[in-house]
């Protein structure tokens, strides 16, 4: 199944969602992916009719659509909804952006910080976007390396700018919860695009300013 043409538009899926009362027991969401989960919970040994269980699929159905939330968002339209003529030479660097994020081996979370640095070519980004730039691509299920590219990438082509550097470091709860169990490992991924990729001496620019 492709996921990404299959997925309703965002807020498609709450179309049945017209319950007057937001705690009404009948309110359904997504009706389809509301079965799954009650179907999901039987498989796993548990009875959906229970009290604690009886929202459970409507909940998870709400957090899947806004955790996945990226898949209808255009990442070149957010970028170029912000950007400034500035005559800035310098590199921008925006640290520590915290995402969240599903594996799309075990639709686990993987989660931690982003830093991203760019040299300008006549264009800034508003600050805030570069962190939303991040949800778009986070908000989907996703592989840290291909994340990480993607935010690369879609800065580089929607601003111009003469570089970028994305540096993503995450704890996988995959890794975490089950199988190897190796709790305090972080995973970090790069990507260098223009003057980063060409000139180590703006890569190790870029290194220091992430110490500092
Ligand atoms: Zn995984």
């Amino acid at each position: 199944m492709n996921i990404k043409n299959d997925k309703p538009a965002p807020g498609a899926m709450g179309r049945y969602a017209n319950s007057l009362d937001p705690d009404s027991e009948s309110e359904v969401y997504d009706s389809e992916f509301e079965a799954l989960v009650r179907h999901m919970l039987i498989r796993l040994g548990d009875d959906p009719n229970r009290e604690g269980l009886i929202r459970t699929p409507l909940r998870v159905a709400k957090a899947m659509d806004f955790l996945t939330s990226g898949y209808g968002v255009d990442a070149d339209e957010v970028v170029k909804s912000a950007l400034f003529n500035e005559d800035c030479r310098e590199m921008v660097l925006v640290r520590d952006i915290e995402f969240y994020s599903l594996c799309e081996h075990h639709m686990l979370p993987f989660f931690g910080r982003a830093h991203v640095g760019y040299l300008p070519n006549g264009q800034v980004l508003g600050l805030s976007k570069v962190a939303r730039v991040v949800d778009v691509f986070a908000r989907r299920l996703q592989v840290q390396e291909r994340l990480t590219s993607q935010v690369a990438d879609a800065l580089m082509g929607a601003m111009n700018p003469h570089g970028v550097a994305v540096v993503m470091e995450a704890s996988h709860t995959c890794m975490m919860m089950r199988g190897v169990q190796k709790q305090n490992s972080t995973t970090v991924t790069s990507a260098m695009r223009g003057t980063f990729e060409r000139d180590p001496r703006t890569r190790a620019e870029f290194m220091a300013l992430l110490k500092s």
